[in-house]
């Protein structure tokens, strides 16, 4: 049997245990499970990795328990503005776009520029008109605010606009996911509303090739989640990379080396999930709660929250026990 392999994030939060309800967490782990079906069902089928790491975040930007797509954090505006990126590992092309709306799966926009376009990146009106000229699905701006995310705005503007960030629920959650194919193509994908009470048209790491998105069929694939403007200027996604290629780290120490680089001078929230030419999957972060999730051929799916779910999830898989029922 070939191997392949996929992994994914629903966003590392600062968070603690007693202020996530249980309907919440549910959520979370419904969503995570479905999304690392969506991607494992393409490979499973022979499909490549940049269709696996596509299909996976698309369940999430649908998703509104996710800040990707549906669901997303607002603006201090009080509107959603996406940013995203995907990358093939084997041609290295990637595209990417920045601070755009209306677009129902902004992870399909990038896989459009990726192939299509001349240019990696598009932002705003320029990303959002292309959208319109390859007739990708474009939803009005009320489909994208969940009531919850909606109230947490409007209670901001009661309290008044003078503390950053106090705002009700989840400051961010950004979404990704890693691949390998069975023909040993890696791919990352990166999709999210960015930080909530964010300022108009500001964009942050998961666009960012490099930064918050990486793959290189020779190493690894590497998605990131976490505060943007620190997770950029350390680039993280290539800091995994480039341990690996040069450093000869392990892929899980590597990981971590990238998530705890430069601590005193990169403070904020950063995670990230790594993928390696094998499909081995690392997981690495800071706030104690990241939502993940995966899968590897002849596995079992693997989906967890809180740091202490310590079951490896890059173990082999375990062969299932034959049973004296079984036997019968
Ligand atoms: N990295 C995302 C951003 O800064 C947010 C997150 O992952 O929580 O836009």
């Amino acid at each position: 049997m070939k191997k392949f392999a996929i992994a994914i994030h629903g966003g590392a939060e600062s968070v603690k245990p007693s202020e996530l309800d249980k309907e919440k967490e549910e959520k979370y782990r419904e969503g995570l499970a479905a999304a690392l079906k969506a991607g494992y069902e393409v490979l499973e089928k022979g499909g490549t990795a940049l269709d696996a790491v596509e299909a996976a975040v698309m369940s999430m930007e649908e998703n509104p328990a996710f800040n990707a797509g549906r669901g997303s954090s607002l603006t201090q505006r009080g509107e959603v503005e996406f940013d995203s990126a995907i990358m093939d590992g084997k041609t290295l092309r990637a595209g990417a776009v920045g601070a755009i709306r209306y677009v129902k799966h902004p992870i399909s926009l990038a896989k459009v520029i990726l192939q299509k376009c001349d240019h990696a990146l598009l932002v705003g009106s320029g990303a959002e008109e292309f959208a319109l000229r390859q007739k990708l699905e474009l939803m009005d701006p009320e489909y994208f605010v969940t009531p919850e995310k909606d109230k947490a705005w409007r209670d901001k503007q009661q309290k008044g606009l003078k503390k950053k960030h106090e705002m009700v629920g989840s400051m961010a959650d950004t979404v990704g996911a890693v691949a390998l194919d069975m023909d040993g193509n890696l791919a990352a994908a990166t999709s999210t509303g960015g930080l909530t009470d964010k300022m108009k048209g500001r964009v942050g790491d998961s666009p960012v090739i490099g930064g918050g998105t990486f793959a290189n069929n020779e190493v690894c694939a590497v998605s990131c989640t976490g505060e943007g403007e620190v997770i950029m200027r350390g680039v993280l996604a290539h800091e995994v990379y480039a341990m690996l290629k040069y450093g000869r780290e392990s892929l899980q120490a590597a990981a971590e080396k990238a998530v705890h680089l430069h601590d005193d001078l990169l403070q904020g929230d950063k995670g990230l999930i790594a993928m390696d030419t094998e499909g081995n999957a690392a997981f690495a972060f800071n706030t104690g709660f990241m939502k993940r999730g995966f899968w590897q051929a002849e596995g079992e799916p693997f989906v967890a929250l809180w740091e202490d779910e310590k079951e490896n999830p890059a173990a082999p898989a375990k062969k299932k026990k034959k049973t004296a029922k079984a036997k019968k």
